[in-house]
């Protein structure tokens, strides 16, 4: 059992719990609990089986320990049982709807709303109106919330999808076959809704290692081709196809349809055929990506570009070169155990040099976030000291110290200037109090923006895929504002987030807004999330000069020191 597996069980229990009526602290103990076991860095259901006292992890403690044991050794758990008793299955769904915390959803339970589905409809017939705690405000929050959830039912996020695919691929290259991503996860949509992987071999030999790959679970097989394939939930298909086109069928594969139709469109004026096997009437060769484009007199599109006939448009006067991962020289946006982060100061910092940066930022939270306990001054001046400290063993990366800075209601900042001006990067995010109109919320965000310690906006629409939309905001006017005063934007690579989204990147190089990639890692795997920001950099059209960092440590301390003076 993995780390997440548990960690959802423990999160389970503390929602089963909590709409059984349980305590505040108690609920909010397992909860973070849920948080530590997702984020260890060992694999707990090992310990256990070693016979390690769990209870003496921190943040487990006794209770928690005994529960654990019984999922890892039995599979199940009793007390887990009778919770799953007194509660409505659908019940813990309605939790995780942005706007529904367990006090509502106690209140709908009591109303018999008891589910998702049930709430959409009581929503949508007027049942809600009069309910305690459903004001306005709050539905039109659940509505989104609603909406949010089903843009990602039944499909996948891109993190999920690529991990998923990753495994069946690796999986049958190891078996000696061709194989090729296709489709939304090439063009690293943000939402996959199916995976498409493409095999250059006979069917037969393709369903029967694939049928090998745990996880698998191959749909009927009779005389189809694609087959269906769930890979650990994720919905897929799997091709074969004759090894000469598969080069054209990932293309074809790939799409949009859009896209493809204004290719097709193109080839017809030069009197060629786009088929799904490649070009028709182009010679031998017609059967892969860069012998299709040349073809059609087009440099080779990246599929992430690839949208509709507005990319060739832009594609003749041109092609950027592309951020790429290597680009990136250092992440400046992470939290560790001084915040809500699972690693210590020194273990993100000996992970960022492991992924050869040359400098990162340790960006924890100020006090007002709400959801964990956040630095004051005091802290941050003590943790200054153990950042130098580990700094003295990494002569090689320069660690900065940052802070997320939590952007209040009004506007101002929740730390004041003179802790700021100590800082050698501030972030600012809105991280609570949503409910507002699209004009307050802009002119909150750009007041922030306006503080001359302020370096970069984080996540700025504050969308998290499946749980909720942007809260209202104005993104045009943020980014005239973040040009005018010279202040960053982020695209969050934390895969709910993905924050901007590639039309608010377009926007940022339209108007030459500077844009920062970061992980938002609470822990060291997290890091990697940077690669998920990657993506939607390069579905933006951005170039690596446009982001700050991929600038040396000179440059991004220059910029840095711009406004302070
Ligand atoms: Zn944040
Ligand atoms: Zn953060």
């Amino acid at each position: 059992m993995t780390n997440t597996q548990l960690g959802g069980f423990v999160a389970e229990l503390a929602d089963l719990m909590a709409l059984d009526g349980a305590g505040r602290r108690r609920v909010s103990h397992y909860r973070r609990a849920a948080m530590v076991i997702r984020r260890f860095d060992h694999s707990l259901a090992e310990l256990i089986e070693t016979g390690a006292d769990l209870s003496r992890v921190p943040g487990i403690g006794k209770g928690l320990a005994g529960y654990l044991g019984d999922l890892v050794r039995d599979g199940a758990s009793p007390r887990l049982e009778r919770y799953r008793g007194r509660v409505p299955p659908g019940l813990p769904g309605v939790l995780r709807l942005d706007g529904v915390g367990v006090t509502r959803a106690r209140v709908l339970w009591h109303a018999g709303i008891d589910s998702v589905e049930k709430l959409g409809n009581a929503l949508a017939n007027g049942e809600l109106r009069g309910l305690h705690g459903f004001g306005p405000a709050v539905l039109s929050r659940v509505q989104r919330g609603l909406a949010a959830m089903a843009a990602l039912s039944g499909k996948s996020l891109l993190s999920e999808a690529g991990r998923a695919a990753e495994k069946l691929v690796t999986s049958l290259r190891g078996a000696g076959l061709v194989v090729e991503v296709a489709g939304e996860l090439q063009r690293r949509l943000e939402i996959v809704a199916t995976v498409d992987i493409v095999c250059g071999a006979e069917s037969e030999e393709v369903w029967a290692e694939a049928d090998n790959c745990p996880g698998v679970t191959l749909g009927s097989r009779q005389g189809s081709n694609p087959i269906e394939v769930s890979l650990d939930g994720v919905r897929s298909r799997l091709w074969a196809v004759p090894p000469g086109v598969i080069g054209a069928v990932v293309h074809h594969l790939t799409g949009p349809p859009a896209y493809l139709e204004a290719l097709a469109d193109r080839a017809r004026g030069m009197g060629l055929e786009l088929t799904p096997a490649g070009l028709d009437g182009a010679g031998e060769a017609s059967g892969t990506e860069s012998t299709i484009y040349a073809a059609l007199g087009l440099p080779w599109i990246p599929p992430e570009l690839r949208n509709d006939a507005t990319t060739l448009a832009r594609a003749d006067h041109g092609l950027p070169r592309l951020v790429e991962r290597g680009d990136i020289k250092g992440d400046l946006h992470m939290h560790t155990t001084w915040s809500d982060g699972a690693a210590t100061v020194r273990r993100m910092v000996q992970a960022a040099a492991d992924r050869a940066y040359r400098y990162l930022a340790i960006t924890d939270h100020s006090p007002s976030t709400g959801v964990v306990a956040g630095l004051e001054a005091a802290g941050l001046r003590a943790q200054a000291a153990e950042i130098a400290r580990v700094q003295e063993d990494y002569p090689d990366i320069r660690i900065l110290r940052g802070c997320e800075v939590d952007i209040l209601p009004d506007g101002t900042l929740d730390l004041d200037d003179e802790i700021l001006s100590e800082l050698d990067v501030v972030l600012a995010s809105v991280h609570s109090v949503f409910a507002m109109t699209a004009a307050r919320m802009t002119d909150r965000i750009i007041r922030a923006m306006e503080n001359p310690f302020v370096d970069v906006l984080c996540h700025p629409t504050g969308r998290k895929l499946g749980r909720r939309d942007s809260y209202p905001v104005d993104v045009r006017e943020i980014l005239h504002a973040a040009r005018r005063l010279d202040v960053a934007v982020e695209v969050n690579g934390g895969p709910r987030r993905l924050d901007l989204d590639h039309r608010g990147l377009c926007l940022c190089g339209e108007l030459g807004v500077r844009v920062v990639v970061s992980s938002d890692a609470h822990s060291v795997t997290r890091l990697d999330n940077v690669n998920y920001g990657v993506d939607q950099a390069r579905r933006g059209w951005l170039q690596s000069s446009q982001i700050v960092n991929t600038g040396t440590l000179g440059e991004v301390s220059g910029w840095i020191g711009r406004r302070r003076r």
